[in-house]
């Protein structure tokens, strides 16, 4: 089985972290929050082909290369439909941000559970409270799980949003999060990675 390589890009007015899985032939993207250039580069000069777009949640910030990704790839985008109501906020809130309004798209509900994807095992972990569609991809052979806005180095999801809930995302965090091995690398939705047992000892909101 070919070893996957990671890249990651900031991508929007919030710097969102997108990142990228391939296998030398064929690529995913996870959360393309903003004009999806960079992205669209890395794909052409590796020669890549896209095959799926993964959302960790649908607010604006992370959904705003979706469109042209989507477009220019036929790459499938998938999230979960619990957060389909945060669709016609996102418009409002990218002009409030001064970036072009989030261009609709279609997406196919995905559900806890495991998948395969590029040849290695994916979990889909349902993570609400952030947004009630919330979901931490976490891959168990490279000791990763992308968790969108949830978990943060040293902080949390905000919950003051539309749908947003404290106690369910203190759960989703205890129990979904810090269940995994502690070395797990942690990458968040926004600023710098960390680590399931770093954030187990020093979150400064939920420490295990
Ligand atoms: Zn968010
Ligand atoms: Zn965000």
């Amino acid at each position: 089985m070919p070893q996957l390589q990671f890249a990651h890009f900031f991508l929007g007015p919030l710097a969102t972290n997108c990142y990228l899985m391939h296998d030398g032939k064929e690529a995913v993207v996870f959360d393309p929050g903003g004009s999806p250039e960079k992205v669209l580069d890395y794909l052409k000069k590796n020669k890549l082909g896209l095959t799926a777009i993964y959302n960790t949640h649908l607010h604006f910030d992370h959904v705003t290369g979706n469109h042209a990704l989507a477009t220019a790839s036929q790459a499938p985008i998938y999230a979960n439909e619990r957060d389909a109501y945060l669709m016609p906020d996102n418009r409002q809130a990218s002009i409030l941000y001064g970036v072009p309004p989030v261009e609709d798209f279609a997406f196919q509900n995905l559900d806890e559970g495991a998948r395969t994807v590029l040849g290695t095992e994916m979990r889909v972990l349902a993570t609400p409270g952030h947004t009630p569609g919330s979901l931490s991809y976490y891959l168990p052979e490279y000791r990763t799980v992308i968790c969108g806005d949830v978990l943060f180095h040293g902080d949390i999801g905000r919950t003051d949003f539309k749908g947003g809930d404290y106690p369910t995302l203190e759960k989703s965090i205890r129990e979904k999060l810090y269940t995994l091995p502690e070395d797990t690398r942690v990458c968040p939705g926004h600023e710098e990675e960390t680590s399931i047992g770093e954030e187990k000892l020093y979150n400064n909101y939920v420490k295990a």
